[in-house]
């Protein structure tokens, strides 16, 4: 006969572990009314995937990104620092920047 496990209550444990970590991510940001308004009037100005006009390919861009990543330094609200790109041309920009390690 297997025995049956008994479920031991720890009350010196926290029936639910406290939501931590939160503020580590960028999520505030990207929630914030100046970066949506910013990013729709890059999307107005940039309407297209920046990265593919380059190489002649005209693409509806989805997206708004960083071109150098606020977790680098870039700055978060420089219109300058922002690039209009389609899902593909990002997933391919994440990539790359994950692969470069200084
Ligand atoms: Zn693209």
């Amino acid at each position: 006969m297997p025995s049956i496990k008994k479920y031991t209550k720890r009350p010196w444990l926290p029936e639910k572990a406290p939501f931590s970590g939160y503020r580590h991510h960028n999520t505030g940001f990207y929630q914030s009314r100046k970066w949506r308004s910013l990013r729709a009037l890059k999307l107005e100005r940039s309407p297209l995937c920046e990265e593919c006009q380059r190489k002649g390919i005209f693409t509806p861009a989805q997206m708004v990104d960083h071109i150098v990543p606020i977790n680098k330094g870039g700055a978060p609200l420089d219109m300058d620092n922002l690039q209009a790109l389609c899902n593909k041309c990002h997933a391919a920009k994440s990539a790359r920047d994950k692969s470069i390690t200084h």
